[in-house]
């Protein structure tokens, strides 16, 4: 049977819809930037570690982590942020690991549980499920919902599509592809067909 499944899919092109269509239908969801962004809340071991590695110029007056002030020393192509990065990474990956598989123990015992894994693919971590679902959306329209979010001008866009792994890299890794390029009712009869096949019996 499948337990775990992967989900998967460029920015914008409809993981969290997904994730929350199957949350509704019974699957416990385990989304790795909400994740990311908890264990390094006011409080905690992550965001101590961070400070002592990066100093007090990553907290905002009242005490949370200044994420604009973090990205100016993490982003960037010099070795002094790319070794940012990487102690940035050796906070935040373990303790998130560390979450998820509390969570996951939480799980009921034939409860499907959906990880929502943004960079599933550039992290090369597709192995690890029992079933890999990817949300595909045409470039084109991929770039138009991303537009229409807002927040980014069309430059912006497009160097985040870039910067990500291909569409044919992520469909390379699929066992399932939920197509988005329709309606938001066609996706959720996407859904439900996926559902079907993964639900628990
Ligand atoms: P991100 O990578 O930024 O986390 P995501 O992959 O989780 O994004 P969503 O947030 O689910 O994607 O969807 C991206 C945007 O596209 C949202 O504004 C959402 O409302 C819209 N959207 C998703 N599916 C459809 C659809 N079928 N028709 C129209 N708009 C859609």
């Amino acid at each position: 049977g499948v337990r775990r499944v992967g989900l998967t899919g460029g920015i914008a092109s409809g993981k969290t819809t997904v994730a929350d269509l199957l949350a509704e239908r019974g699957a416990l969801l385990i989304d790795s930037d909400v994740l990311a962004r908890e264990v390094v809340e006011p409080g905690t071991p992550g965001l101590a570690a961070l400070v002592e590695r990066f100093g007090p110029g990553v907290l905002t007056a009242d005490g949370h982590l200044d994420r604009p002030a973090l990205g100016r020393l993490v982003f960037g192509a010099d070795e002094a942020a790319r070794s940012a990065r990487r102690d940035l990474e050796a906070v935040v990956h373990p303790a998130v690991r560390a979450r998820a598989a509390e969570l996951e123990a939480s799980a009921g015992l034939d409860q499907v549980v959906v990880h929502v894994i943004p960079l599933l693919v550039e992290t090369g971590r597709s192995g690890s499920f029992d079933l890999v679902v990817v949300v595909d959306v045409d470039p084109a329209v991929q770039r138009t919902r991303l537009l229409a979010r807002g927040g980014l001008d069309p430059e912006q866009a497009d160097a985040r599509i870039a910067a990500q792994a291909s569409r044919a890299d992520r469909l390379a890794v699929a066992d399932v592809v939920v197509d988005n390029n329709g309606t938001a009712d066609d996706l959720a009869r996407h859904v439900d067909d996926l559902w079907e096949r993964i639900r628990p019996r």
